[in-house]
């Protein structure tokens, strides 16, 4: 089972990139983002509390994230891989992650795609897909700034280990969506054919 994590600020294209990779693979797409914004629509208890995170723009507890998650990968043993889509978010993460495919067997981290982009473009993107997407936590400019700020301080040098040296890829998340998706295609392709 190949694990792709897809890294980079909010509104940096991951979400776009992970759904036409998982689609074009037949990958299980797994986004921390949608799976809390669907216990907020459905008003569950996890729901209700992440939302106080979220509407802070601010990241959501390590435990309640890292337990939500390991119960998502438990529906999904079977599966060729996973594109993790705004997962993990902090060392603690990544060390859970680690624990359970290694608990279950289920293979490695593989690849992380680092997207990388100016601060402008991402404010602006967020902003309008918010207009969109009536996302509260896109529409709001603090909110926005506030979790760009919470990315630089407790995202952004998660991999800083030379453990992950070779399995990170950089890619500029300004390229056009096609450019980006073929330019990821194309070392997933690698991978499966070197597995
Ligand atoms: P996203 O859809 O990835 O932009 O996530 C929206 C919000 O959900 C974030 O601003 C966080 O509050 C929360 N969130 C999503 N993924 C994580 C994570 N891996 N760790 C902590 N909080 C998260």
């Amino acid at each position: 089972m190949i694990h792709i994590i897809l890294f980079g600020p909010p509104g940096c294209g991951k979400g776009t990139q992970a759904k036409i990779i998982s689609n074009k693979f037949g990958l299980i797409h797994l986004s921390t983002g949608m799976i809390f914004r669907d216990h907020m629509k459905r008003k569950t208890n996890l729901g209700k509390i992440a939302s106080f995170y979220i509407n802070k723009g601010i990241l959501v507890p390590d435990m309640i994230t890292t337990n939500m998650l390991n119960i998502e990968i438990q529906k999904h043993f079977k599966a060729k891989g996973i594109i993790y889509d705004g997962y993990p978010r902090t060392k603690n993460q990544i060390f859970s992650l680690e624990k359970i495919l290694t608990k279950f067997c289920l293979g490695k981290i593989n690849i992380i795609f680092y997207f990388f982009i100016q601060k402008n473009m991402i404010i602006n993107r967020l902003l309008k897909r918010g207009k969109i997407s009536h996302r509260d936590d896109d529409t709001d400019i603090i909110t926005v700034k506030r979790r760009i700020k919470e990315y630089d301080k407790e995202t952004s040098l998660i991999w800083n280990n030379h453990k992950w040296e070779n399995s990170i890829i950089k890619l500029n998340a300004s390229f056009s969506v096609e450019k980006i998706s073929v330019f990821i295609e194309e070392k997933i392709m690698n991978l499966l054919y070197s597995n």
